[in-house]
């Protein structure tokens, strides 16, 4: 199955079950001083649950850009090192504000599972909250228990703690226990080794989450307290990308059709194969997520500069050229190729792709023109140090000079020395950063002027486009 037809067939599934479709909100937030990017289905909705505003309709549903690289959820080191956590992911979701509970998003979450996808039953794990014995005193959620029992034995029952199995907004506001539903993918060879339910929530690539059911049930006060929430709701979240590897039976994420026209398209620029080694598969899949990451975000008009949001953007797309000027050996801009084969395959479901192509495409292309004339820059000012050093090591103060002056990233100055039979002295380098942060917590921060407002019209796009220039001269 298509990865476009899973996406439509979980939004008509519910859309059958009375949700109305509502479509995603911006990946990148600019109203809320708590929240840079959108981590979660939820968030757009959170002024429902809070009670500070009346849905349009109780029962939504909807696929949500999603970003993971800041604050609470940042699984940016992850990211190409293993196969299912991407920057920019896809989070299927259906909501109830006050209305249907833990009957119907159980019974539903498994019958669209394993009826409508047609997912083998027994290669799946659920989870529910065991309770805890800190303050709050909560038992186990025994509601939840008792739903799953009808539909799955006991030995594909798993008891989760705090951490995996409740669900908190923050430090007050509604909360309460979820269930997670995992999927086995493993070979039956391997299976027969290891019982899949030892390996649920053991960072296992073939043994994944896939979908969270968070039931909120509980408000807590200000003061610490619990107290039930007069109107429950459901809150789900299921990512999309996880779900298509196990429907194309595929055991990657990048082996899906989300990723491998883009894979495709990096094997024929670089000339690499995909598979080719671990160090390069690393490099590609780490190019081939954070395109999506930098491209999404300038659509939703966030260019990458050197503050807020347009900072993390920035640091992302130089992760992408920093992996494929040292791994894959492109020394020229390229990424920006990649916007057209993203657009083609995402475009009809993210029109703002279609819409703001050439911005992406000139805003990428600029960015990695100036970065690799950074890196080059840096480059040859390593080559001085290591001719001018006196022993085989380059000092603190030096390596700090280069990242910090000519922002030249103090992992690939570490990888070069090596390569070059040189040490670097880490000590002396984080004692200088350090010694930066806390000149920097001096200062005051300027963060206004990285959001610009877009029309998808190419007159609007110029003026982003300037901005990024603007910005491109500071760094
Ligand atoms: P994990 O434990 O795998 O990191 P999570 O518990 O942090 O996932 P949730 O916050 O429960 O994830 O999000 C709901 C769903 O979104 C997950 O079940 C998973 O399928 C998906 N998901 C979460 N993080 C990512 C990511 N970085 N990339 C792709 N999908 C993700
Ligand atoms: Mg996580
Ligand atoms: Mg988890
Ligand atoms: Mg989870």
């Amino acid at each position: 199955m298509k990865s476009q037809d899973i996406r439509k067939q979980f939004l008509e599934f519910f859309k059958s079950k009375s949700h109305s479709i509502v479509p995603s909100a911006p990946m990148v937030i600019k109203d809320d001083p708590t929240l840079m990017f959108t981590n979660a289905g939820m968030n757009q909705f959170k002024e429902f649950f809070l009670g500070n505003s009346v849905p349009k309709s109780n029962r939504v549903t909807d696929t949500q850009k999603c970003l993971r690289v800041s604050g609470k959820h940042n699984d940016l080191e992850e990211v190409g090192h293993d196969t299912y956590h991407h920057t920019m992911f896809e989070m299927l979701g259906n909501w109830s504000f006050g209305d249907y509970f833990k009957e119907e998003a159980i019974n539903w979450a498994w019958e669209l599972l394993t009826e409508v996808y047609g997912i083998n039953p027994e290669n799946l794990y659920v989870s529910v909250f065991e309770g805890s014995e800190d303050n709050d005193k909560l038992g186990l959620d025994t509601e939840a228990l008792e739903l799953w029992k009808k539909i799955v034995p006991e030995e594909r029952i798993i008891y989760g703690n705090k951490k995996d199995n409740f669900w908190e907004m923050g430090d007050q506001g509604p909360c309460g226990p979820c269930s997670e539903i995992h999927i086995d993918i493993r070979s039956e060879e391997e299976k027969a080794k290891v019982p899949g339910r030892e390996l649920v929530n053991m960072d296992h690539p073939q043994v994944v989450e896939i979908w969270n059911l968070v039931f909120m049930q509980y408000n807590r006060k200000a003061n610490g307290e619990l107290e039930e929430l007069p109107a429950k709701h459901i809150d789900t979240g299921m990512g999309f990308e996880r779900l298509c590897m196990v429907l194309q039976d595929k055991k990657s994420n990048y082996d899906t059709d989300v990723f491998t026209p883009l894979l495709n398209e990096i094997e024929k620029i670089t000339g690499i194969k995909y598979g080719k080694s671990e160090e390069t598969n690393i490099a590609m899949r780490v190019i081939a997520d954070h395109v999506r990451a930098v491209a999404f975000s300038i659509a939703d008009g966030q260019l990458p500069s050197n503050t807020g949001a347009g900072y993390v953007i920035r640091r992302i797309l130089r992760r992408a050229i920093r992996y494929g000027f040292t791994f894959l050996n492109t020394k020229e801009a390229f990424i920006y190729k990649l916007v057209p084969v993203l657009t083609e395959q995402m475009g009809a479901s993210f029109p703002e792709l279609k819409s703001q192509k050439s911005l992406m495409e000139n805003v990428i292309r600029e960015e990695e023109i100036s970065f690799l004339r950074t890196l080059d820059q840096g480059l040859i000012l390593l080559e001085n140090l290591m001719k001018e050093a006196k022993d085989k090591t380059i000092s603190g103060e030096k390596a700090f000079e280069l990242y910090d002056t000519f922002g030249f990233p103090i992992d690939l100055t570490a990888l070069i020395l090596r390569e070059n039979g040189f040490s670097l002295d880490e000590k002396g380098f984080e004692a200088e950063l350090k010694k930066q942060k806390d000149r920097s917590r001096a200062a005051t921060q300027v963060s206004a002027g990285d959001w610009v407002e877009l029309n998808p019209v190419e007159e609007a796009a110029f003026i982003g486009y300037d901005q990024l220039e603007a910005d491109v001269k500071i760094a």
